[in-house]
């Protein structure tokens, strides 16, 4: 009995991320989501005849930038090139994109699935103009306007070597492009407002063949979940209509959210012939050595090398660092701590002052971040953390009463110390002062004695929490227990 054919899925991704700059590609009007319709348009992204496009430099040096993050080699002579075709949100007839002579080439990343770290390589990073949005159904009824707003607005396209094999290897790697881009603050990652999109390009081999199988080309995913759904779906697809005989189809699908399957958009008869060109408005794109060096040695530091450090000098596990890499923001903040944590305690306490500001951020900070892009606002600043935690190791707070001082520096914006002094809330370490305390509460408490005595020692608890009541939380709680014993026995 011949056995059947197993399938290796393999598959490729286009990524569009719009480049934060403030103006469009090739004219001065804002690149700003969310203007009023028609407001940010001039005679180059309107496409009127005879308008003169001019490469905004701003936009040139985000794209060199994206391109080195991506370990991309920077072509110091590319080309923009005219792709034809006609749709109504293109008024030109034709999109200004890069063809032959991409801006960047041949770079790599490293994505991890399941403790396993693959490279996935990245065939060309190339500048493009996005193009106006169509506006459907509104204006009223079946009619479909058209907003140029976004006509122009800077792009990047990275174009993934097909090296990934299972959806979720996809979903790492997508992950992955746009950490590196937020971090290199290129693209502020937001997919539901379409500044970061991808379509996935999916086909199976034979495992063990070489060759490409034929590939769809899944369009317009907008979330991560729902790209790693298509293209489950998709892989399952093509195994039936292959394991049944056929052929896959070349051709474009869509996600169907409700049905959770991909449906066929166009075929390949239907496809575009875009005619490439170079564009003859367009001089060659020209950059310096010197000025690809300037934008290499201005490079952010990305996130693995982030985490590596942290993990290397700082002691974090890779859980903790990856925690605290989630946003670039969160990143600068807690380095920003632990950086003022060991200013503050010396070079020898760096794994503790590590240990103590992951925790505390994670624990405490977090969950009270908001974020906006590539923003993020903070419930107290980063040295106000620091602080905290120096009055808690020096043993002015204990770390119970951390949290309470945290919410009264959030709620006034005034520092650690200074709350610490108005509430009196530093710790109580006179043992004098905490025995009589402890003998007022024993005292109290006669039913608690004589359970204490008969041996059911876990009623020390009540004792504690009876102390740390009566010194509204500031007494010291190890001189507390000690004492409690003491008195107890
Ligand atoms: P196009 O622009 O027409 O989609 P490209 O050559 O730019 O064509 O390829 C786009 C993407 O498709 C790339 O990420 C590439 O890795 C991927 N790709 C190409 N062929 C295949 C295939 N047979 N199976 C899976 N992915 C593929
Ligand atoms: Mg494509
Ligand atoms: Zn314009």
């Amino acid at each position: 009995m011949a056995s059947a054919t197993r399938w290796e899925p393999v598959i490729g991704l286009e990524v569009h991320a719009q480049l934060l700059s403030r103006s469009k590609l090739f004219c001065g009007c804002s690149a700003a989501y969310g203007a009023a319709p028609n407001t940010n348009v001039c005679p180059v992204c309107l496409g009127l005849p005879g308008a003169l496009p001019a490469p905004n430099g701003g936009a040139v040096e985000l794209a060199i930038r994206a391109g080195l993050a991506l370990g991309c080699t920077v072509q110091l002579e590319s080309r923009f090139a005219r792709k034809n075709y006609f749709y109504p949100d293109m008024a030109k007839g034709y999109q200004i994109s890069q063809y032959e002579l991409p801006l960047d080439t041949d770079g790599a990343i490293e994505i991890d699935v399941d403790g396993v770290t693959r490279r996935v390589g990245i065939e060309r990073v190339h500048l493009e103009e996005d193009a106006a949005k169509n506006l459907h159904g509104s204006g009223g009824g079946r009619t479909t306007v058209v907003d140029f707003n976004r006509a122009g607005v800077p792009l990047v396209e990275i174009v993934s070597r097909p090296d990934m094999r299972s959806a979720a290897e996809t979903e790492a790697y997508l992950r992955k492009i746009r950490e590196i881009l937020m971090f290199a603050g290129v693209n502020d990652g937001n997919l539901e407002e379409g500044s970061f999109r991808c379509d996935a390009n999916v086909s199976l081999r034979p495992v063990g063949d070489e060759r490409l199988g034929t590939r769809t080309e899944l369009k317009n995913i907008n979330s991560f979940r729902f790209v790693r759904m298509a293209i489950e779906s998709e892989i399952v697809r093509q195994e039936a209509v292959l394991a049944g005989g056929g052929a896959v189809v070349q051709e474009t699908r869509g996600w169907n959210e409700a049905s959770g399957t991909t449906v066929a958009m166009r075929t390949k008869e239907e496809a575009h012939d875009y005619r490439y060109f170079p564009d003859p408005d367009l001089p060659p794109l020209v950059v310096s050595e010197a000025r690809v060096s300037a934008v290499r040695e201005a490079l952010p530091e990305l996130p693995d090398a982030r985490r590596a450090r942290w993990q290397r000098e700082l002691g974090l596990t890779a859980y903790d660092a990856q925690v605290l890499s989630s946003h670039p923001r969160v990143a600068d903040y807690f380095d920003a701590a632990a950086t003022a944590l060991v200013s503050a305690w010396g070079e020898g306490a760096k794994p503790d002052a590590g240990k103590k500001a992951a925790n505390f951020v994670q624990s405490e900070i977090l969950g009270d971040v908001s974020i906006d892009g590539l923003e993020a606002r903070f419930p107290v600043p980063a040295e106000g953390v620091a602080e905290l935690l120096g009055l808690v190791r020096d043993g002015t707070i204990n770390s119970k009463m951390a949290k309470d001082v945290l919410a009264r520096m959030r709620a006034s914006g005034r520092s650690a110390r200074a709350v610490v002094d108005e509430g009196g809330l530093a710790q109580v370490t006179d043992a004098a002062e905490i025995e009589r305390v402890v003998r007022e509460v024993v005292e109290a408490s006669p039913k608690q004695v004589d359970q204490y005595r008969a041996g059911q020692t876990k009623v020390l608890g009540y004792f504690v929490g009876q102390v740390m009541k009566a010194t509204k939380g500031t007494a010291n709680p190890q001189i507390v227990n000690e004492l409690l014993r003491k008195v107890l026995s």
